[in-house]
């Protein structure tokens, strides 16, 4: 098969790579494996690109462990944050091209993909500013030690990424692990390939030495499986360094790292996988039922679109969607009226439309689990405000979706949907404000509308949630950091708080004099 096609979009032709990408270059998978990727908006393949697995992994994995032990290790740190900075500025020059990419594979609408793809930039240029500012402390302990740390470098770091923000979740992991001295083996999606393919393209032109990023495209259960439980990720594995020497295989044996972003249940799998193999490091960012709040002296007009945008923004394909809206019984009745009105207003159709808000959901598979759910919703005895169905014959749409008189018995408004689908419940005080939006086995994302600071405040002390957003929604930032609590995962995304998940901290302790035992 040909590594490279000439896509066109409504809007240009480019050149996709379609092979795995190692060592600075694409290549065909060692057991000539492709898979189709599907372009949710007409259910038509766009291309078929090469599959990776478990040997070309391990391929990977030595390409990024010889760079890291070679010129990535040997490189300043002003030099390596300059790589990641023109990859910044790569992005930012072929936004255009990304957002295109995007829009087809993903089906997010090309505006919201160019937001994407510039927030991908930011969080590019965040990280590559930090490359040259890591620094450990000294501790001082008595006249004849001189004791310092150093945050060194984890090593090879599997990361596994999602469909929902192909390219933003790729910067949002390389970007750190980057900066702080790591190489990176990266498992895109299966259902949204291309876009870190293009990067790929983007990483050689900035200069990056060759193996310091691998992009190994495949599916969840393979070439994902073998980075999770990869042996010895980091110093290639048995398989692929039978040939070499013994000594060479413990040289090169470190606990590296895994980094997942995904569903909760394949998150419990990886965890379980690099306890099982060489208890590598894990950082996961997982599913949310995120609640949004809104008290009766909130802002009304700026709370629905806060609320309509945090359910709907991305079809509901969010991490962080604020899917569960606790309203105070005293404007329950106005905002859920308003409410209604305001979703039938959002746009849905092509992602190519200039006025399309909400584009297709990713997947044949996806849209036959968001339609289960609805469905469940109905047979519980849920009220169905407004849509609930699909949306025209071709391609996976589906209205924008509001429940109403449900508890917390049902599948709807205790499972993460990850589509157009929302409940709205009422409440009557803080207090069981409170306890509704806590009664969840997730706990990424909150939200609180009122003009009452001290209201805003106590109740955001008292979510248990990575984030609380305080009168917006979703407002997601580079300097912020992200991440869960309870099932949503460990570790934070973002922010200074990032660059903890990619080094490690060694202790010196120097002794100045003589023996004391
Ligand atoms: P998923 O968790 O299966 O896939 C995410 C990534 O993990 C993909 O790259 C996939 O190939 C990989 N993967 C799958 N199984 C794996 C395994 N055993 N070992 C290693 N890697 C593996 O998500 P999905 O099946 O595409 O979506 C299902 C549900 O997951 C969604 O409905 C949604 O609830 C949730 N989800 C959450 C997020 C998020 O950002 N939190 C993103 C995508 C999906």
């Amino acid at each position: 098969m040909a590594l490279f096609v000439e896509i066109e979009t409504p809007n240009l032709k480019y050149e996709q790579p379609l092979g795995l990408f190692i060592n600075n270059e694409f290549v065909k998978g060692v057991e000539g494996r492709t898979f189709n990727t599907i372009n949710p908006h007409n259910e038509q393949i766009i291309a078929s690109v090469c599959e990776g697995t478990e040997k070309d992994i391990d391929i990977a994995v030595i390409a990024a462990r010889e760079a890291l032990n070679g010129p990535w290790r040997k490189l300043p740190s002003v030099d390596r944050g300059k790589l990641v900075l023109k990859l910044a500025d790569l992005f930012e020059r072929d936004v255009n091209v990304l957002a295109n990419i995007e829009a087809t594979d993903n089906g997010k609408t090309v505006a919201m993909a160019a937001f994407d793809v510039m927030g991908s930039a930011a969080t590019l240029r965040y990280y590559g500013g930090w490359a040259d500012k890591i620094f450990g402390q000294t501790i001082d302990i008595d006249e004849n030690s001189h004791t310092y740390t150093r945050h060194e470098p984890i090593g090879v770091c599997g990361q596994i990424i999602p469909w929902n923000f192909p390219i933003l979740m790729l910067a949002w992991k390389i970007g750190p692990a980057l900066a702080t001295g790591n190489t990176v083996v990266l498992k895109p999606a299966e259902q949204t390939p291309l876009s870190a393919l293009y990067v790929a393209k983007l990483i050689v032109e900035a200069g990056f030495p060759p193996g310091v990023v691998n992009i190994v495209n495949g599916f969840g259960t393979v070439a994902g499986a073998a980075i999770s439980s990869h042996m010895y990720i980091g110093c290639g594995s048995e398989r692929a360094l039978e040939s070499r020497p013994k000594w060479e295989m413990l040289t090169l044996a470190t606990a590296d790292k895994v980094a997942f972003t995904g569903s909760t249940a394949v998150g419990r799998e990886i965890m379980a996988a690099a306890a099982k193999s060489n208890l590598k490091k894990v950082t996961l960012e997982l599913g949310g039922k995120s609640p949004n709040i809104v008290f009766p002296d909130a802002n009304l007009d700026n709370a629905l679109s806060w609320v309509n945008f945090g359910i709907y923004y991305n079809h509901g394909q969010a991490c962080s969607a604020g899917s569960r809206i606790l309203v105070h019984q005293d404007i329950y009745e106005e905002f859920l009226s308003r409410f209604r009105e305001r979703a039938k207003l959002n746009k849905v159709g092509s992602p190519f439309a200039p006025d399309t808000f909400q584009g297709p959901q990713i997947s044949k598979t996806q849209f036959d689990r968001i339609m289960r759910y609805i469905e469940e919703g109905k047979a519980d005895g849920a009220k169905l405000e407004t849509g609930g169905a699909r949306l025209g014959d071709a391609g996976y749409y589906i209205q924008p979706t509001i429940f109403s008189n449900v508890d917390e018995s049902m599948s709807i408004v205790r499972e993460e949907i990850f589509g157009p689908v929302c409940t709205v419940q009422s409440f009557k005080d803080e207090d069981e404000a409170i306890r509704l939006a806590n009664n969840s086995a997730y706990g990424l994302a909150s939200a609180v509308h009122t003009m009452n600071a001290n209201i805003a405040t106590r109740v955001a002390n008292r979510l248990q949630a990575g984030t609380v957003w305080i009168n917006n929604y979703a407002m997601v930032h580079q300097q912020m950091p992200f991440g869960g609590y309870k099932q949503s995962g460990n570790g934070r995304e973002l922010g200074a708080y990032a660059l903890d998940n990619y080094t490690q901290v060694k202790t010196v302790r120097q002794y100045l004099g003589d023996a004391i035992f």
